[in-house]
């Protein structure tokens, strides 16, 4: 196991890693920032306008908000590669991380922030027709639906932002919901309801999927009733929450019943010494762009203490 052995290692480039990796640089930690190969940059580059985080008066695009949380911690000599962290071995005092290439690499600290991803149905075919009418991220694909007649699955704001997102370019959007009532907040509802193009359907699940090559439509079916009928979309768009990413860390590092890793709060450590945990991985509380930004600070910190600790 060649290579020096660092000060620390951030796992995840959303605004947890990068604050992490902004304040490690600053420290003079000189961390490796692993970025992921599918979500560099983490959540908010599914999204477009972000008016809450503090210091944008005139909102900013996530991508936009991302990009420059990159270059600041670059700017400090954070060294910021876009590869997954396949496996990691957390015990003794030097941690070890290997890559998808096969590479390992050694510190003293490790700074898990890795975020959550989005929930699946578990229909038989949602793998096959993901990216072929089925979508996570109306952001991402919204723009390919010009004109068709989609679905949105949830009943939370995610799921009213993914539908009247949508709406803009489709010709009309079903939200479909478990349940008889909505979860998302009343600015999201009422947004919705003003929406000519949106229609609910309450009550009622996704029980199959069809087409070949892309989505032709799905099956739904009314829970009370347990009569089917078809939909005719041309594109699903799944809104029902998120699962932490944290099976890497099975066996290791300790996880509530959901998944998501246990900290000492309100410090960022985890069970494992010189290991500490920031953002949406730990969060299913708050999950913002700003509190995942405050514990990646908390999380450099605690490493910067632990490692002044060894000293
Ligand atoms: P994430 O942003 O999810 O980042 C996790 C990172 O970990 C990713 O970069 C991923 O590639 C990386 N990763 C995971 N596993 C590995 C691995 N094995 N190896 C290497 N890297 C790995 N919040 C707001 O405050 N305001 C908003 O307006 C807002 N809008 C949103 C809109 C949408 C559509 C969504 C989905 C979320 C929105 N949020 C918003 C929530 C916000 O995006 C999250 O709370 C925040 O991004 C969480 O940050 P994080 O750093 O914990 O995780």
């Amino acid at each position: 196991m060649g290579g020096p052995v660092r000060d620390t290692i951030v796992i995840g480039s959303g605004p947890a890693g990068y604050t992490a990796a902004l304040y490690t640089a600053r420290a003079s930690l000189r961390p490796l920032v692993f970025c992921g190969a599918l979500y560099v940059g983490g959540a908010l580059m599914t999204t477009t306008e972000v008016e809450n985080y503090p210091g944008f008066p005139a909102g900013v695009q996530g991508p936009d908000l991302m990009a420059d949380m990159r270059a600041q911690a670059a700017r400090f000599g954070a060294e910021l590669v876009d590869r997954e962290v396949v496996s990691v071995d957390l015990a003794g005092p030097v941690k070890e991380v290997t890559d998808d290439r096969g590479a390992t690499h050694r510190a003293r600290t490790v700074i898990v922030a890795t975020g959550s991803g989005y929930r699946k149905l578990g229909l038989p075919r949602e793998e096959q027709l993901a990216g072929r009418g089925v979508s996570w991220c109306a952001t991402c694909d919204g723009f390919f639906f010009k004109g068709q007649d989609l679905a949105v699955v949830g009943g939370g704001d995610t799921a009213l932002e993914e539908a009247t997102f949508l709406s803009r370019y489709a010709r009309s959007v079903t939200v479909v919901h478990r349940r008889r009532t909505l979860r998302a907040s009343k600015v999201m509802q009422a947004r919705a309801f003003a929406d000519d193009k949106i229609s609910f359907a309450y009550d009622s699940e996704v029980v199959a999927l069809h087409g070949d090559a892309r989505l032709s439509g799905v099956t739904l079916r009314d829970r009370p009733t347990g009569a089917t009928r078809p939909l005719a979309v041309t594109g699903l768009f799944i809104a029902i929450g998120h699962d932490p990413r944290s099976d890497l860390f099975a066996g290791q590092l300790d996880r509530d019943a959901s998944g998501y890793l246990r900290v000492l709060a309100p410090s960022t450590q985890t069970n494992v010494p010189g290991v500490f945990a920031a953002g949406d991985v730990v969060d299913h509380t708050y999950r913002q762009a700003v509190t995942a930004a405050g514990t990646g600070c908390a999380a450099a910190l605690d490493a910067e203490r632990y490692l002044a600790s060894l000293a």
